[in-house]
C-alpha cells in the first residue's frame, strides 16, 4: 500500500482552512461583541423609556392631585360629602386615573367617588395606605399597577385629611412595552441585515479560496505531480515518458520543458548505452553479452516448444598472423569483411530467426533453430558453405589475404541443455575442427573432446603455476665459436606440474601465447633472469656472461616492453649490454615501420636484440636491412640439415655473410654433432648453442661449469 502523503494540495487546503477558521473566529467574536452591545443599548433605552413614561404619569398625577387637594379643602372642612364626592368623581372619571381616595388624618376612608361610599369610616388597609397617611407633604408611591400621588389637605397649618390619587400604570406600561418592542424590532432587523452581509462575505471568501485552490491545483500541484510521477518512472527505468507540451512562460513551464528535454536525452543516452553494451563496435553485430541473453531466452522457448537448436562456433584460422604481419588496422578490416561474409551466408542458409554474434577477437557464433529433427541438416549446410566461402581470398589494403575458418557445432538438446554447457561444447568442437587440420567443421563429440579439454585444463593450471613454484628457469650455454669459451646463456622456461608432469615449452608457451598469459609470465621471466645473471661469476677469460631472454610477439606488441626492460635493469643492477632479447621473425616483419619504432625504443634501453628462428619465416634476407637488430639466430632446422641439404648450407653461408656485411652477430642453435659445429666454424659463425655443447642447466649447474675454469 502506498503510504499516505501530505501533498502540496493537502497542505494548501489546510492553510486555506486555517485562514477560513481564523476569519470565522474573528467574525464570530465581532458578532458576539455586537450582540452584547445591542443588549446593553436595549437595556439602557428601556431605563430611559421607563423614566420618560414614569415622569409623565407622575407629573399628570401630581397636577391632578394638587389641584384636587386645593379644591377639596373647603368641602372637607365643612364636611360637605356631596361636594367632595362630585369633585372626586370628576377627577376619577379621567382616563388615566385608577382611583381617588379621600381620607382623614387617622387614615380612615372618607370618600372614594362612589355613590354609597361602602367603606366609609373604615381604616384603609392596602399596601400603600400607611405611606399615604404618614405623608405630610406631596409624596409619590408606586406599585406594579399604580402610581399614587399623596397630598395632605390642610387649612393653614392644620391638617384635616389627605388625598390619594392612583394613576393607572397598566396602559402606560403597555405603551412602554410597545415602544421597547419597536426598538428591539428595529435593532433585530439591522442585525439580520448585517448577518446577511456577513454570510455573503463569507460565501464570497469560500468561493475565493476554492478558486484559489483550483488555480493552485491546475498551475502548481498538477505539473508537480506529473513531474514526480515521471521522475519515479524514469527512476524505475521506464524512459518512455511523454514530455508535457506547455506554452507557459513561468518557472513551472520552464521546468516542464527542461524536464522533457532531460527525459529525452536520458532516453537517448539509454538507447546509446544499450546499443553500445549489446553490439560489437567493429562489426555492428550482436556482442557476447547480448548473445548470452538471447541464448538463455531461446533455450527457455525451445524447452517448452520442443524445438531443436544448433550453435556454430567459428574461429578464423591463424588470424593472429594478419594482425602480426599487417598491423591491427588491416586486421580490423579483414575481420569486418569476414563478418559481412558470415552475415550474408547466415541470411541465406540460417533460417529466418538465426542469430549471429561476434564473440570476441576472431570468434563468431551463430544460433539457429528449427524443428527438432531438421536442425542438424540446416547446420551442416550452413557450416559447409561457411567453410567454403570463408576460405576465398579477402582484399585488404590492396593485398589478397587467404584465411580459413574452423567451425564447431553443438546441438540442443543432444549435447547439452543449458547455455554454459552449449557454449563450452561449441568451443570444444571448434578446437576439434582445429585439431582435425583447420578450415573444416566438426560436430561436438564427447569421445574426442579429451585432447581439447586437456588443453583447456592446462591453460587453467598454467594460470597459478608461477605462484605455486611449478615454473623454473634453466640456462643453456652459448659459446664463442672460434675459442669455444662460454660467453652467455639463453633463458628457457620449464614447467613441472604435479599431475601433468613436465610439460614441454613448445606446448605451454603456445597456450600462454594464445590465452594472453604470456603477458604476465614474460615480465616475470625477464626479471628473474636479470636478478640471476647478477649472481654468476665471470667466464674463463674474465668476461661477464650475457643473458638472452625469449620475448613473445604478444609481449612485444603490448607496448610497455621497453619500460618493463628498464625496470628490470634498474632493479637488478644488470648492465644493459648484458641483456639480449630474442624476438621471433613473425613479430618483427610485416609492419616494418612499427617494428622499427619498437626496436628503436628497445635499443634506447641499451639491450641487444636478436632475431630468433631466423630462416623459418617468410621474411627473407632483404628484411634484415630494414629491421635494426643486433643479431640473428639461425634456426635449428637449418643446422640439422646442414650436412645433407646443400641448399641449407648455401643459405646458412649467405646469412652469415650478409649479417656480417651488416655488422650483425650470427648465432647458430641446435648443434647436436661436431660436424655441424665444424661447418659453422669454417663459415665464421660467431656464436653456437646446442646439446652437443651443453644442455640447458640449472643456475647452480651453470655456476659449477664456470668455476673450475675460473679458478
Ligand atoms: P627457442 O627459442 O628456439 O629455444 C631453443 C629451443 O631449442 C629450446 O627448446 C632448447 O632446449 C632447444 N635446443 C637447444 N639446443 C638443442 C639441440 O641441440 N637440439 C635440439 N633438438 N633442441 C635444442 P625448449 O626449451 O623446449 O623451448 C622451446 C621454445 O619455447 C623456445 O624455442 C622458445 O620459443 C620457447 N620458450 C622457452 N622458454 C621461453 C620463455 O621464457 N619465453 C618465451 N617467450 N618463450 C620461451
Ligand atoms: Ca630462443
Ligand atoms: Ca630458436
Amino acid at each position: 500500500m502506498k503510504p499516505l502523503r501530505f501533498g502540496l494540495q493537502a497542505r494548501f487546503l489546510c492553510v486555506a482552512a486555517a485562514v477560513m477558521l481564523v476569519v470565522v473566529a474573528i467574525v464570530a467574536a465581532l458578532l458576539a461583541g455586537q450582540a452584547a452591545t445591542q443588549r446593553e443599548v436595549l437595556r439602557a433605552s428601556n431605563g430611559v423609556v421607563d423614566q420618560v413614561f414614569d415622569r409623565s404619569a407622575r407629573e399628570q398625577g401630581t397636577a391632578l392631585a394638587t389641584s384636587l387637594a386645593d379644591a377639596l379643602v373647603n368641602p372637607l372642612y365643612f364636611s360637605d360629602l356631596d361636594a367632595v364626592g362630585a369633585l372626586v368623581r370628576s377627577t376619577a372619571s379621567q382616563n388615566a386615573v385608577s382611583y381617588v381616595l379621600v381620607h382623614d388624618t387617622e387614615g380612615r376612608l372618607l370618600h372614594d367617588g362612589s355613590i354609597e361610599v361602602a367603606g366609609y369610616g373604615r381604616q384603609m388597609q392596602d399596601p400603600l395606605a400607611a405611606g399615604a397617611v404618614a405623608a405630610d407633604a406631596l409624596k409619590v408611591q408606586e406599585s406594579s399597577m399604580v402610581l399614587e400621588v399623596d397630598v395632605p389637605i390642610r387649612i393653614g397649618d392644620q391638617r384635616i385629611g389627605g388625598l390619594r390619587v392612583g394613576m393607572d400604570l397598566v396602559p402606560v406600561r403597555a405603551q412602554q412595552a410597545e415602544t421597547m418592542a419597536m426598538l428591539e424590532r428595529g435593532a433585530n432587523k439591522a442585525n439580520r441585515r448585517q448577518l446577511l452581509w456577513l454570510g455573503l462575505v463569507m460565501l464570497a471568501l469560500v468561493g475565493l479560496v476554492s478558486l484559489l485552490a483550483l488555480y493552485v491545483q491546475r498551475t502548481l500541484v498538477r505539473p508537480v505531480r506529473w513531474l514526480g510521477d515521471a521522475t519515479r518512472r524514469i527512476e524505475a527505468g521506464d524512459y518512455q515518458v511523454q514530455p508535457q507540451a506547455t506554452r507557459r512562460r513561468d518557472e513551472i513551464g520552464e521546468l516542464l520543458r527542461s524536464f522533457g528535454r532531460m527525459g529525452e536525452s536520458i532516453a537517448r543516452h539509454d538507447r546509446e548505452v544499450r546499443q553500445m553494451a549489446y553490439t560489437d563496435a567493429l562489426t555492428g553485430l550482436t556482442n557476447r553479452l547480448a548473445f548470452r541473453e538471447a541464448l538463455d531466452h531461446e533455450l527457455l522457448g525451445a524447452r517448452t516448444s520442443g524445438r531443436g537448436l544448433a550453435l556454430l562456433f567459428i574461429d578464423i584460422d591463424e588470424f593472429k598472423r594478419v594482425n602480426d604481419t599487417l598491423g591491427h588496422e588491416a586486421g580490423d578490416e579483414a575481420l569486418l569483411q569476414f563478418a559481412q561474409r558470415i552475415a550474408a551466408l547466415v541470411e541465406q542458409d540460417g533460417g529466418s530467426d538465426a542469430l549471429l554474434a561476434r564473440f570476441g577477437g576472431d570468434e563468431f557464433v551463430i544460433l539457429i533453430g528449427s524443428d527438432a529433427g531438421r536442425v542438424e541438416g540446416v547446420a551442416t549446410v550452413l557450416a559447409k558453405r561457411l567453410v567454403d566461402e570463408l576460405s576465398l581470398p579477402l582484399q585488404v589494403q590492396d593485398r589478397e589475404i587467404f584465411l580459413g575458418s574452423s567451425i564447431g557445432i553443438t546441438l540442443f538438446p543432444e549435447d547439452a541443455t543449458d547455455a554454459t554447457g552449449l557454449l563450452k561444447n561449441g568451443d570444444i568442437a571448434m578446437y576439434q575442427a582445429k585439431l582435425a587440420g583447420k578450415n573444416c567443421f566438426r560436430y561436438y563429440s564427447r569421445a574426442l573432446d579429451n585432447a581439447v579439454e586437456r588443453r583447456l585444463h592446462m591453460e587453467q593450471e598454467l594460470r597459478g603455476a608461477w605462484e605455486r613454484g611449478e615454473l623454473r628457469l634453466v640456462y643453456q650455454p652459448i659459446f664463442r665459436t672460434h675459442d669455444r669459451v662460454l660467453v652467455g646463456v639463453e633463458v628457457l622456461l620449464r614447467w613441472q606440474h604435479p599431475e601433468l608432469g613436465s610439460v614441454p615449452p613448445s606446448m605451454f608457451i603456445d597456450i600462454a601465447e594464445q590465452s594472453g598469459l604470456i603477458q604476465v609470465l614474460g615480465p616475470k621471466v625477464l626479471r628473474a633472469a636479470c636478478l640471476q645473471a647478477q649472481q654468476w661469476p665471470r667466464n674463463a677469460l674474465d668476461e661477464e656472461l650475457f643473458v638472452s631472454v625469449n620475448v613473445s610477439p604478444r609481449q612485444l606488441r603490448s607496448g610497455d616492453l621497453a619500460a618493463a626492460v628498464e625496470d628490470c635493469l634498474r632493479e637488478s643492477g644488470l648492465d644493459a649490454s648484458r641483456l639480449h632479447l630474442e624476438l621471433t621473425e613473425t613479430a618483427v616483419i610485416g609492419d616494418e615501420m612499427m617494428a622499427a619504432s619498437l626496436l628503436e625504443k628497445l635499443h634506447r634501453t641499451g639491450v641487444k636484440v636478436w632475431l630468433d628462428d631466423f630462416g623459418t619465416g617468410f621474411s627473407g634476407l632483404s628484411h634484415l636491412r630494414q629491421v635494426p637488430v643486433d643479431g640473428v639466430k639461425i634456426d635449428k632446422s637449418f643446422v640439422s640439415d646442414l650436412q645433407r641439404d646443400a641448399d641449407d648450407l648455401a643459405l646458412t653461408t649467405a646469412i652469415i655473410a650478409m649479417a656480417h656485411a651488416l655488422g650483425i652477430t650470427v648465432v647458430a642453435e641446435g648443434i647436436e654433432q661436431q660436424a655441424q659445429f665444424d661447418l659453422l666454424n669454417q663459415r665464421d659463425c660467431d656464436l653456437v648453442q646446442g646439446y652437443w655443447l651443453a644442455k640447458p642447466l640449472s643456475s647452480d649447474e651453470l655456476v659449477g661449469l664456470l668455476q673450475p675454469a675460473h679458478r
